[in-house]
């Protein structure tokens, strides 16, 4: 398994955690943008649901200046549903 695929995997579980209304989409959360059709980001992907929603625009700035946090390797084998619980656990919603 790799990285990449794991990535994969966490935006999956982000993807139900919207659909189940676990984590609410929100417009941009940079102070003073407005603008509302977001992205889930991710500043630590060990923490599969602890996202921050930002503007296309705001995305790149930031992965321009910072790289995320990627998922160590005991993530790599678990599956998107194995990765939701762990999000969920993390956020005490489970
Ligand atoms: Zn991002
Ligand atoms: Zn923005």
């Amino acid at each position: 398994m790799s990285e990449s695929l794991c990535r994969q995997r966490i935006n999956a579980a982000v993807s139900r955690a919207i659909k189940l209304g676990v984590i609410k989409r929100e417009g941009c959360c940079r102070k003073g943008c407005n603008r509302e059709y977001t992205v889930a980001h991710h500043k630590d992907y060990n923490k599969p649901l602890s996202v921050v929603f930002l503007c296309m625009k705001h995305h790149v700035a930031w992965h321009s200046k910072r790289a995320a946090k990627q998922p160590k390797e005991k993530l790599y084998n678990l599956s998107a549903s194995s990765l939701f619980d762990l999000g969920m656990k993390q956020l005490g919603l489970m």
